[in-house]
This record gives structure tokens, sequence and C-alpha cells, in this order.
């Protein structure tokens, strides 16, 4: 058997996941003494809440450790709806407690798609969407806008319908909103357009709201329209990730679905994880269970101020708007034939980052690994320093590129 054989042939053309491979590199410059302006991970920094802490650690304390419900705890069930606003809408049986929204967004693909079965992505799809709907045997298909920049990577209602045409056997459309990594929001009228697009033609509507708590200006998220007729195409991804401080390692996510779906997704998880781990579910619970404070929200807007007035006329780059998430999405197309102090040419996005991280520590996500050349995603969930002295060394850098 020759070695690249000892592993299927799906998970032998996986990549390892962009921001892990981040994290590594972070590391290795840190070894060597180097200065580094991290804005590669998607992770909100700062403590973890006392009472998340506590919750998880007084689950230890008195032992609740033994297998629990598959689909999640009920009261945790029961409290992501009242979360969410939707307890008119659904009840706990259309809840799934998973380990972390990637496995809510692995159960739906599992759920629904048989093998070679059509899936839509909207135009910058998040790195791990293809992967796991590779690994549940459908067809990844990113659906394009006709203009790209024009349109700050949105797609449009008839975008939809044009994919949808030419692939007949498409079961889901996954929209990200608000979208990781372009932090573009769709409005509440595009959001319905597309909805309704994908009823009209019985087609799931995957709503991946995992950032929807960070809206910035004092806009809301726009819910989706739940009635007789959405409700058995709606699917909704969430999870504690994004939206509480340094909540990303407790791996818990869920996903809100019609009840055919949702029972598909319980019985699923009954053979593979039995559910996450109950001390996690718990320090979930604490999380949600009370008012949301959204401290978070108005530091991550002023960081976003911060480093909009710090990237002010940053040469050969083009900085889109950031009206949620925690990220910057620079179209850096304007680097592209330039030449580095060292005499190489910049010909991909790829290129641009690892100019960046070589030249000034500045550390990004390239376009690459969300399928769009052309682009940089940076965090900004991280030190007013680091975004003040990274702006700094980014400007230095990309100056010097002739
Ligand atoms: N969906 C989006 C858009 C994300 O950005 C992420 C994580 O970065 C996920 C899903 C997965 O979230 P989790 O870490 O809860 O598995």
């Amino acid at each position: 058997m020759l070695d690249h054989e000892r592993v299927s042939a799906k998970l032998a053309k996986f990549r390892p996941s962009l921001t892990l491979a981040l994290k590594t590199l972070v590391g290795e410059r840190e070894s060597k003494g180097l200065p580094v302006y991290d804005f590669g991970l998607g992770e909100t920094k700062g403590d973890l809440h006392p009472k998340i802490a506590a919750a998880g650690a007084d689950a230890f304390t008195r032992g609740q450790t033994m297998y629990a419900d598959p689909g999640g705890l009920p009261e945790l069930r029961r409290e992501v709806l009242r979360w969410l606003g939707q307890e008119s809408h659904y009840g706990p049986h259309n809840v799934v407690i998973t380990t972390g929204a990637k496995q809510a967004l692995f159960n739906v693909f599992l759920a629904v798609c048989n093998p070679a079965d059509c899936v839509l992505f909207d135009a910058a799809p998040w790195v791990s969407y293809q992967p796991l709907a590779v690994g549940a045997y459908a067809f990844p298909v990113m659906v394009l806008p006709l203009a790209r920049s024009a349109s700050r990577l949105k797609i449009t209602p008839a975008d939809l319908e044009r994919n949808l045409d030419a692939r007949p056997h498409t079961r889901l459309f996954l929209l990200n909103n608000p979208v990781n990594p372009t932090a573009q929001l769709y409005d509440a009228d595009e959001v319905e357009g597309l909805l309704r697009v994908c009823v009209q033609r019985r087609v799931y509507f995957v709503l991946d709201r995992l950032y929807w708590r960070l809206v910035f200006d004092g806009n809301r998220f726009p819910e989706p329209r739940i009635d007789e007729h959405t409700r058995p195409w709606l699917i909704q991804i969430d999870g504690l990730s994004k939206n509480f401080r340094r909540t990303g390692g407790l791996r818990i996510g869920w996903s809100v679905a019609p009840d055919d779906v949702t029972k598909a997704m319980v019985n699923l998880q009954s053979h593979y994880t039995s559910g996450p781990a109950v001390p996690t579910q718990q320090a979930a619970l604490a999380a949600i269970d009370h008012v949301y404070n959204d401290d978070l929200v108005r530091e991550l807007e002023a960081k976003r101020d911060l480093l909009v007035e710090h990237s002010r006329a940053l040469p050969h780059v083009d900085i889109w708007e950031t009206p949620a998430t925690f990220y910057s999405f620079w179209d850096v197309t304007g680097c592209f034939g330039k030449r580095t102090p060292a005499g190489d040419t910049i010909a991909t996005s790829d290129d641009v980052a690892a100019y960046l991280i070589r030249e000034a520590g500045v550390v990004t996500a390239s376009g690459q690994a969300f399928m769009q050349d052309g682009y940089l995603r940076l965090s900004f969930a991280t030190s007013d320093r680091d975004i003040v002295e990274g702006m700094k060394g980014a400007r230095k850098a990309l100056g010097q590129l002739t």
C-alpha cells in the first residue's frame, strides 16, 4: 500500500484548518523573540466570565459526568430558544447541542445530503464549510455575485436562482450572516429575498448566525422570518464561540431545525459523540441564561474604530467597512505585480500575507483560505497596542512595495 493510500482519498485532500496553521506560525516567531501582531485568529480574548467558569467547575465537583441526552441537556435546549427569542416558534425538540458550531454544520450536511447532492455556499465561504460538506459526500459550490468588489461579495436572490437552475440536485444553501470573513451584514430584505428563493425551490436555507450579537453602529441582527412556510426549510446554526469572551475552547454549538431533521441529527449524534461534555454544557447554560452583556460588542466596536483610524490610506489596499463581527477585510489586489525590497513579485493573497509576516510581523488570514484570492482578513479582537503598532508596521511594509 502506498503511503498516500493509507488514508481515504477524501481526507488526503484536506488542508489543515488555516486558523490552526496560523497559531503554529505565531508560536514560531514568538519563540525567536520577534515581534508579532496577531490579526490572524478568529477568537475573542479577555477573561472567561466567572459565572461560566463556576458552572463548569461545579458540574465536575457534583459529578455531573455521566452520559446524558445525546441531543443535549433539556434545560440548555430550552434556554437556547430563549437566547434566540424563538420560544414561540420552536420547542426543545428542535434544538441539538453540539461540539461547537462545526459539528452542528457537519450534522446538517450528514442529515440532509445524499452522496453528490449539491450544497451552495455564499461567495466567501468560511474555511471549514467545504471540508465538512465533502466529508458528508456532498458537492460544494460557491454562489458568486456578478460584480465581486462592487457587491462586497454579497450575493442576491438572482445569483442564487441562477445557481439553483444550473444544479437541480441542490439540497441546501448556506448563508453566514454576519459574514466571516468579509464582515459584511446582509440586511433584513436581503436575507428575506434569499430565504424566499429557498422556500420556493424547496431547498434548505441554512443560516450560520455565529456572530449575530456582534453587530455595530446601533444596528440589530436581521432575524429570519419564521412561519409555517419557512419553518420546514429553515435551519439555524449558532453557538458559544464568538459572542462571549474566551469561549471558543468550550466547544459548544447548537442547531435549531425542523422536527424531522432534528430527529435525524440526534439519532446520528447518539452514535458518534453522545452529545458534548456535560460540564461544558452547564457552562454554556450559565453563559446564555442571563441578559446578554454587550460590553464585548462595545469593546469590539471601539477596536474597529481604532483600526479604521490607524489604517487610513494604507498604500495599495482597499479596506471595506466593518458593520459586524471582529474582522477587517482588505482588498489587496492593488499589491499584485508589485515588488518587495527582496525582489520578489507579489502575485497572490498568500504572497501579501507572507510578506506582511516576514516584513512587519503582521499576521493575517489570506483570502485564498476562503476561496477568494485578492483579499486578506484581519481579526481586531486583539490588544489596542497590537492594532496601533501592527498598522504602523503594515503601513511601512506596504509602502516599500514598488
Ligand atoms: N461558522 C463560522 C462562520 C465560524 O467563523 C466558525 C468558527 O470560526 C464556525 C462556524 C465554527 O464554530 P465553532 O468554533 O463553534 O465550532
